[in-house]
């Protein structure tokens, strides 16, 4: 009888700490799809490579990488030198790791709900595994950013390199803080307040709230220009020329989102380093893209994330090939099963409005990337993952995808996620090539992408920092 009764505690005490580990696991999100080697010394042996600043496929070349590095890029490099995995390169083509410059890895992708968390540890994963070897975040806590970057940098956990700006400037009660009490559960509040974004109520508080973001470590510095939801309020030209003058003494560039021309104009005007958003609520005009190229601020036009949203608005979701590879499948599971619903959630009217005024804008998001791409701004690449359905890694594929149906030739595409975010971020003198002495952070592909932009996602190998990207069952 005792024997009977330990034995149905037992079942329950199983039962109880298999629910118990499942909840953590939820509260948590999904953990980290990847996994990386030590960095072997390896031989890619002929391997058509990428020149990203001219444009084209050179080759078929063989690469060395030791150490982290690449070591060699030529013919017969490393032939018949003992103690190298040999990895077979016919067919394929070898890339600098594509350089996502506008995520937020403390951001989640789910919809909103009770466990819509922030799925940081997977999206360092999938970052890898797309074959995004260094990102720039542009807004997230400061501490985790500066410590994530720290696991990925000594291999300890599979991710990019992560460059961050930390809080976003805004308006008191502007964009994200309204959005995101609109749509996040209570009890995640004050960690966006906190952790995301930074308000600033004039002129007089730019120098202390700079000062303390570089203290921080912030690489760049971001500053919100819109009014999400719409009539919400916006900094204004005094604040933010007061905050580009205190990043300068700092030596940091200001980054902005901007939502509409005449955001985009002032941002230039006021001395910005460059835009993070395409503007997304109305037409840029030739003027205001000759400012910006006069200027030389660089665009990362993020098409992707309004070509998403309005897709959820529209009730639709056309996952990629990559998107279902590396998404969270319970996440994604979840968006399509409610995809149906969207519409009908429950959501303050002025989001609403802001809905209908991103869904009016996409018919002139091409149009608005040919008017930059004619006027000579730079283009970078950045995607806004992770957002609601907009999966890091992955999502910088789309936004590719999307550039060169905008109209931009495949090669000036890879440019952008490559040697153009390289020099943006001040690091082309050690990423965004296949150059000797550069980093080995390189993406191995079917195909030749200059041709076809897809061969980008066809993805064999990854390597960050010479370490093999792995995934894990
Ligand atoms: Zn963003």
């Amino acid at each position: 009888m005792r024997r009977r009764i330990w034995r149905g505690l037992a079942v329950v005490v199983l039962i109880a700490s298999v629910g118990l580990f499942a909840l953590v696991r939820a509260v948590r999100g999904p953990s980290n799809p990847a996994s990386v080697s030590a960095a072997v010394p390896t031989r890619i042996a002929g391997v058509m490579v990428l020149d990203a600043a001219a444009g084209l496929v050179t080759g078929p070349a063989d690469v060395v990488l030791r150490d982290g590095r690449i070591e060699a890029v030529g013919p017969a490099a490393g032939a018949g030198e003992p103690g190298l995995v040999l990895i077979e390169g016919a067919g394929l083509t070898l890339l600098p790791g594509l350089i996502d410059v506008h995520v937020h890895l403390a951001s989640g992708t789910a919809l909103p709900g009770p466990l819509a968390l922030p799925e940081t540890r997977h999206h360092l994963g999938a970052l890898v595994l797309a074959g995004v070897t260094t990102v720039l975040d542009t807004s997230g806590p400061l501490d985790e950013l500066r410590e994530l970057g720290e696991a990925t940098r000594h291999g300890d956990v599979a991710g990019p390199e992560i460059l961050y700006a930390g809080p976003a400037l805004t308006a008191p009660g502007g964009h994200p803080i309204a959005i995101f009490e609109a749509v996040l559960p209570w009890f995640l509040h004050d960690f966006v307040k906190e952790h995301l974004a930074l308000p600033i109520a004039g002129p007089q508080e730019a120098q202390a709230a700079v000062a303390g973001l570089v203290a921080g470590g912030a690489h760049v510095i971001k500053v919100m220009l819109d009014d999400i939801p719409v009539h919400g309020p916006e900094l204004d030209d005094p604040t933010l020329r007061a905050i580009v003058a205190a990043a300068r003494a700092h030596d940091r560039i200001v980054i902005a989102h901007v939502g509409t021309d005449a955001d985009a104009r002032r941002a230039a005007q006021a001395g910005v380093g460059a835009l993070v958003h395409l503007p997304y609520r109305d037409r840029i005009t030739p003027e205001t893209a000759q400012l910006l190229a006069r200027e030389g601020i660089p665009v990362a036009t993020t098409l992707q994330v309004w070509t998403r949203l309005t897709e959820l608005l529209d009730r639709r979701a056309p996952l990629t090939a990559l998107e279902r590879r590396l998404a969270p499948q319970a996440n994604m599971a979840a968006l399509l099963r409610r995809v149906p619903e969207l519409t009908a959630t429950d959501l303050p009217e002025p989001l609403h409005a802001w809905f209908d005024v991103v869904r009016a804008g996409q018919p002139l998001l091409a149009e608005n990337t040919r008017t930059i791409v004619d006027a000579g701004v730079t283009l970078l690449a950045g995607s806004d993952s992770a957002n609601v359905g907009c999966y890091p890694g992955a999502a910088l594929h789309r936004e590719l995808e999307l550039l060169v149906a905008a109209g931009v030739p495949a090669p000036d595409v890879l440019r952008a996620a490559t040697a153009s975010n390289a020099a943006f971020l001040g690091l082309d003198d050690r990423i965004g090539a296949v150059r000797p002495g550069f980093e080995a952070d390189l993406l191995l592909v079917r195909g030749d992408p200059t041709r076809d932009i897809a061969a980008v996602s066809d993805i064999v190998a990854v390597w960050a920092d010479g370490r093999r990207v792995l995934s894990l069952p």
